[in-house]
């Protein structure tokens, strides 16, 4: 058994989140981290909502509230939806608490005390008519990247690159309108150059990452600058140095907090846990492994910034802390585009958590994710697909093989049956579902989920086949045979379900209790109301007890358990959905 820590990207808060969002992070994660605890590891599953910077007080100054009440919206929406989906974080918190101001205020005081921090003057925006700074988000001008006219001072909405306000092109104020001129101001920047060596040493350590991510990272290495840690922008967390800690127009840039809730999220969860220093085994013991979830667009700050911060907080001279553990692997899904084209909420091209789960199961979606989603190529959902693989393989292929086992064995014994000598075909299909937990389980603990749950669905024709092959209902006469069947059909049915509860957790449930089971087979989390443990504001979380459920293990069947006739687990869906799902996208 080893230590397992699985960090996943952080939502942004500023809306609601929709599929493509958490085909890339949320469920990959899920079905890891389900997978290795079945298997016997110790998880620590640790996410939460990134609340700060200029898009949040943009909005919000849009809406005409604070930052802190839009962010409070949609950390409760994002808290109800990754809920919704049965995503098992130990603890999904968010970057506005007590606890994550201190940590990261911890590490920036770290970075600059090892020399790593840097104050550099640089060139700031300020308005010529009232002579007062212009925060980043109240600049406008052109990107000189791509070229789009709405580019904000600190970031490119259109191209996504990190911009500094004087590189725009045609600057304007979005006050008056005004050129703003351009002054001298303080910043800091994390000296990334600093770390190129260590970093590439390390990278040279990592062979199983997938090869897009090494190469993209190896390339980013040979060109690093350093880079500004502090933004002219009233919303985030101060900069703790002497001096700077009482300004309210100066704070730490977004990027370089949220990547630091990894850890704060850890320390949270081992302080709500009553062992306040118990996150160290995850960040601390070398055995313990880090594996961080992400869509393509996050691999620079996950293989580069957050390393090189972990690195600088590290050493030379050791810190309050103490040294922090590199990521084991950086896993990174690339995109999902929704039928041909990029996801967008302003031109309506998506379709929300929330929503989809009003209309669908939430296995529904996880089984498409994982069959069908962007693990190593950008990906396409379409409704027809959707409608597709639910009708044909969920419902058609595993659901059907459920329905028609259980009804048939409660029918005509009200329990499982004994099995009486077992034949040739008996054994051979027993021990090829038995198979399935090393194929599947190997396939899970490299990320290949795609591979995997494919793998789980070949084993389940398998079972289908027999179980068409030995037609128990053409056994009428032979009592002793039908029962023999159906007790093999029932076992293979029950190791099949285990092999498909990381990705199908809320059916994996039901199907244990069809075949008589009790207690949690596939544990859930749930949304807790918490104090913030520094300052006394509450707030949702995502939490639970993920030790109890079935483990990754064949589990012999217990002749004589009760069954009664079941309901169908999945739902098949009409073709009207397609067409319905289609007129909604485009009104
Ligand atoms: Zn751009």
């Amino acid at each position: 058994m080893s230590r397992v820590l699985t960090a996943v990207a952080w939502p942004y808060a500023n809306g609601p989140r929709h599929i493509g969002h958490v085909s890339g992070f949320g469920v990959p994660s899920d079905v890891f981290s389900r997978y290795m605890r079945m298997a016997g590891h110790d998880v620590l599953m640790v996410s939460g909502t990134d609340e700060h910077g200029t898009p949040i007080q943009v909005q919000a100054d849009a809406e005409g509230v604070s930052p802190r009440e839009l962010v409070d919206r949609y950390n409760r929406v994002i808290v109800e939806d990754l809920h919704g989906l049965g995503l098992t974080y130990d603890l999904f918190t968010r970057t506005t608490t007590g606890n994550h101001y201190n940590v990261v205020q911890e590490l920036f005081q770290g970075l600059y005390d090892n020399g790593y921090i840097i104050a550099k003057t640089t060139l700031g925006a300020r308005s010529p008519s009232t002579g007062r700074t212009l925060p980043d988000r109240y600049i406008e001008g052109t990107c000189p990247i791509c070229g789009y006219d709405s580019a904000r001072g600190d970031q490119c909405d259109n191209c996504g690159n990190q911009l500094d306000p004087d590189q725009l092109i045609n600057p304007r104020s979005k006050i008056n309108g005004e050129t703003p001129e351009f002054v001298e101001t303080e910043h800091f920047f994390l000296d990334l150059p600093a770390f190129a060596e260590q970093l590439n040493a390390w990278l040279d350590t990592r062979d199983g990452w997938r090869p897009n991510v090494l190469k993209f990272s190896r390339n980013l290495i040979d060109d690093l600058q350093p880079r500004a840690i502090t933004r002219d922008l009233e919303w985030g967390v101060p900069i703790p140095l002497e001096g700077w800690k009482n300004r309210d127009d100066k704070r730490i840039y977004v990027w370089f907090d949220a990547v630091i809730g990894y850890l704060s999220a850890s320390i949270e969860w081992a302080r709500r846990s009553g062992e306040p220093e118990a996150w160290r085994k995850w960040w601390q013991d070398p055995e313990a492994e880090g594996y961080y979830f992400m869509g393509k667009d996050n691999i620079v700050f996950h293989s580069v910034i957050w390393p090189s911060i972990l690195l600088g907080y590290s050493g030379p001279k050791p810190q309050a802390l103490g040294a922090l553990s590199l990521p084991t692997e950086v896993v990174s899904s690339e995109y999902l585009t929704m039928e041909g084209k990029k996801f967008s909420s302003s031109r309506r091209v998506v379709i929300y958590v929330r929503d989809f789960l009003e209309r669908y199961d939430a296995d529904a979606l996880r089984y498409f994710i994982a069959v069908a989603g962007p693990e190593s190529n950008d990906t396409d959902f379409t409704w027809s697909e959707f409608r597709r693989r639910n009708n044909d393989e969920l419902v058609a292929g595993w659901g059907n093989l459920v329905n028609r086992s259980i009804s048939m064995a409660a029918k005509n014994f009200g329990e499982i049956p004994a099995a009486g000598e077992l034949t040739a075909e008996d054994e051979t299909l027993l021990a090829a579902v038995r198979a399935g937990f090393d194929s599947v389980g190997q396939l899970l603990g490299k990320h290949r989920q795609k591979a995997a749950i494919t793998e789980a669905m070949r084993v389940v024709g398998e079972v289908n086949k027999y179980f068409s092959d030995q037609a128990p209902w053409k056994l009428k006469e032979d009592k002793a045979r039908m029962g023999t069947v159906l007790h093999v059909a029932l076992q293979a049915v029950q190791d099949c379900n285990t092999l498909l509860t990381p990705f199908l957790p809320h059916a994996a449930q039901r199907i244990h209790e069809l075949l008589g089971g009790t207690g949690v087979h596939a544990p859930m989390p749930e949304i807790r109301e918490v104090e913030d443990l520094d300052n006394g504001v509450t707030y949702p979380v995502l939490t639970g007890d993920y030790t109890v459920g079935t483990k990754w293990e064949h589990v012999a069947i217990a002749p004589g358990t009760k069954l009664e006739a079941p309901t169908p687990v999945f739902k098949k869906l009409d073709e009207s959905i397609v067409e319905e799902e289609l007129a909604r996208l485009q009104s």
